[in-house]
């Protein structure tokens, strides 16, 4: 990706970035052509079908499907859909008869696997989706996460996240998303939990929100050195992609995955149950300008999204003021490598600064209605 003419040329980047939430993190970016260690993955021929007489999840296959746990509306038009996921990697039917030994330590596998069946329509992409569709989807997140956590008061978190691709993980070409409830907390959330409530005790202020003010100060104070007129200018760190009233969209500094981005609330809120519904229109077009521009980009990439939210427990009440909810975006444009693995040391081969500089510069409102 060059720049063009007025922008200055890009050199390449060589140097080992420390993830400034969780710092045992780190990425390599090596951006210099023939320093490309790694194989693209491939882009999808994506099945733009509305309707498929073969798909479990289409309308009107309502009966190939366990009977739902929710379906809104409650009519045979449905918008989303959601049922218990055939092959649950965690189940509520568990003996509980794991035994820990030593080193061994085992906690029984109990928790709800469940699917969301986000469109009737079959190949529509997120950014197809109308604003009210993806405010109704972060609400029925919110409400499932609720009920499961209300279900048990073992569980300790709610993962909602998406597959979109085979390399992604998606077994069903549908669009779906899915929400695994679970008796322990997922090891980078907990890593984000701790290292943001280090930051908190030593600092006094939450990390996520010191990274949203940084990025919006950089964006908003470039002036011209001879002129004194406000100019944007690229080379200085503008991570921004989108913001509105109340969510910001951010191209991490450090991330592992090229096209990686992290959508915020802009006020600190540490539960996503938490966040008013009010507030979920403008994250739903937030959302929906950020993947049209992953689109135009990047167009037909597999991806990942996780929602990451404060655990629930006694033990997490404290950190409310030092954890706050995000949305990761994490595109799979390439294959990670047995170095990757192997050492936990991602290498990005495209610079962070480009990738945002690409995004934010991307035209989608001819795209979006
Ligand atoms: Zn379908
Ligand atoms: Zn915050
Ligand atoms: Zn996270």
């Amino acid at each position: 990706m060059k720049g063009t003419n007025d922008e200055p040329e890009t050199r390449p980047v060589r140097e080992i970035r420390i993830n400034p939430i969780v710092p045992t993190e780190s990425v390599l970016v090596a951006t210099a052509r023939g320093m490309r260690p790694k194989e693209a993955e491939k882009r999808l021929e994506r099945d733009t079908r509305t309707v498929v007489e073969t798909c479990p999840f289409c309308r009107g296959n309502e009966e190939r499907t366990p009977p739902a746990i929710a379906v809104y509306p409650e009519e045979q038009e449905w918008e989303v859909r959601i049922v218990p996921n055939l092959y649950p990697v965690l189940g509520d039917d568990s003996p509980g008869t794991s035994l820990s030994f030593g080193l061994q330590q085992v906690i029984d596998g109990y928790g709800r696997h469940e699917v969301v069946i986000d469109h009737a329509h079959h190949g529509i992409a997120i950014h197809e989706m109308s604003r009210e569709h993806l405010s109704l989807l972060f609400g029925i997140y919110q409400q499932r996460m609720a009920d499961l956590y209300a279900s048990d008061p073992r569980l300790r978190y709610v993962l909602v996240f998406k597959n979109f691709g085979p390399a992604a993980g998606a077994s069903i070409a549908h669009t779906h998303s899915q929400i695994i409830a679970m008796p322990v907390v997922p090891e980078n959330v907990q890593n984000e939990v701790h290292h943001s409530h280090l930051y908190h005790r030593k600092y006094n202020q939450c990390v996520f929100c010191s990274l949203i003010d940084e990025a919006l100060t950089y964006e908003a104070t470039i002036y011209d050195r001879d002129s004194g007129e406000v100019r944007r200018k690229i080379d200085v760190g503008q991570y921004v992609i989108e913001r509105n009233d109340h969510f910001v969209a951010i191209k991490p500094f450090a991330s592992r995955f090229e096209w990686e981005i992290h959508i915020l609330p802009l006020h600190h809120e540490a539960d996503f149950l938490s966040t008013p519904e009010a507030h979920l229109d403008a994250l739903a077009e937030l959302f929906r300008r950020t993947m049209a521009r992953l689109d135009k980009v990047v167009g037909g990439v597999q991806y990942n999204f996780f929602l990451h939210s404060l655990p629930h427990g006694e033990e997490y009440e404290g950190h409310r003021q030092s954890y706050h909810w995000h949305l990761e975006i994490c595109p799979r444009t390439s294959i990670p490598t047995g170095f990757e693995l192997g050492s936990g040391l991602f290498v990005s081969t495209v610079s962070p600064e480009e990738a945002a500089r690409a995004l934010r510069e991307a035209d989608i409102d001819a795209d979006l209605d």
